[in-house]
């Protein structure tokens, strides 16, 4: 599970995170709303500590990421990211990428991680572009691609910062599906998007961010019967 208390966070004399209050259970969906600069991307990196908050208390998996001591390589083991820019590497093939990590952080051997790779390939569909190089994919597979090499780790929890974003409308879709199916598959996940019908078919829990606060939280339901104002107006102005 992924827990935050009361967390703060400022950039400067910007307060970005006023008092953060999340808790997402095992298995479950959680989909982050809210309109730009809200915070929401700052509350995802907190919770792999790619930021450091100024006080509350961050849980993930019983590990307390606030924690000056964590240990960062057991976090990130445990916790998968994928953001919207895939940033495969340009001059190693599909499976390549995505065996990189689990040789360096897992130590496994050259035909372990390639049969990892494929297994993970074969996840988000991709089984056969193995040995194709990232230039040769469209931005659709090459996220489904980012997706796989953060599955090969076997995360327990995985974020997901607005992935089809940069995507064209007609290769969302896909990337879409391969999420769908993880949280079909009991995969604990945390993300962030402005895909509002996506939202509503698969989150277990909807959160509203507004200034830098979960302004509202509920089932998909509160998209359809929004209580404060401000969920209201956004609602209506991502229809
Ligand atoms: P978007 O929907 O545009 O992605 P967001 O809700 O993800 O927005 P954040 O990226 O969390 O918003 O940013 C919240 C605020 O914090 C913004 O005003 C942003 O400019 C500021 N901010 C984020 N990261 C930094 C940083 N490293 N240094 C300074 N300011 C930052
Ligand atoms: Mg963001």
């Amino acid at each position: 599970a992924v827990v935050l208390r009361d967390v703060h966070k400022s950039f400067g004399a910007h307060k970005v995170l006023a008092g953060v209050n999340l808790e997402a259970q095992r298995g479950q969906v959680t989909a982050i709303i809210g309109r730009s600069g809200s915070g929401k991307s700052t509350a995802l990196r907190c919770i792999d500590r790619l930021e450091t908050v100024d006080s509350g208390e961050i849980t993930v998996c019983g590990r307390r990421v606030d924690d000056p001591h964590v240990d960062l390589k057991a976090l990130r083991l445990d916790v998968g990211i994928v953001f919207q820019s895939y940033n495969l590497f340009p001059h190693l093939n599909i499976e390549e990428n995505i065996m990189l990590a689990p040789r360096a952080a897992k130590g496994l051997d050259k035909a372990a991680a390639r049969e990892l790779a494929h297994s993970v390939l074969a996840k988000v569909g991709l089984r056969e572009k193995a040995t194709a190089y990232p230039e040769q994919l469209s931005g659709g597979q090459q996220q489904r691609v980012a997706i796989a090499r953060s599955l090969a780790m076997q995360p327990k929890v995985m974020l997901f910062d607005e992935v089809t974003s940069a995507l064209d409308p007609e290769l969302t879709g896909e990337v879409l599906k391969v999420i769908e199916e993880l949280a079909a598959g009991g995969m604990t996940m945390v993300m962030v998007t402005h895909e509002m019908a996506f939202a509503r078919r698969v989150a277990d829990q909807v959160v509203f961010m507004n200034a830098g606060r979960v302004w509202e939280q509920g089932s998909a339901d509160i998209l359809t019967n929004p209580t404060t104002p401000e969920l209201k107006q956004f609602v209506q102005s991502e229809l």
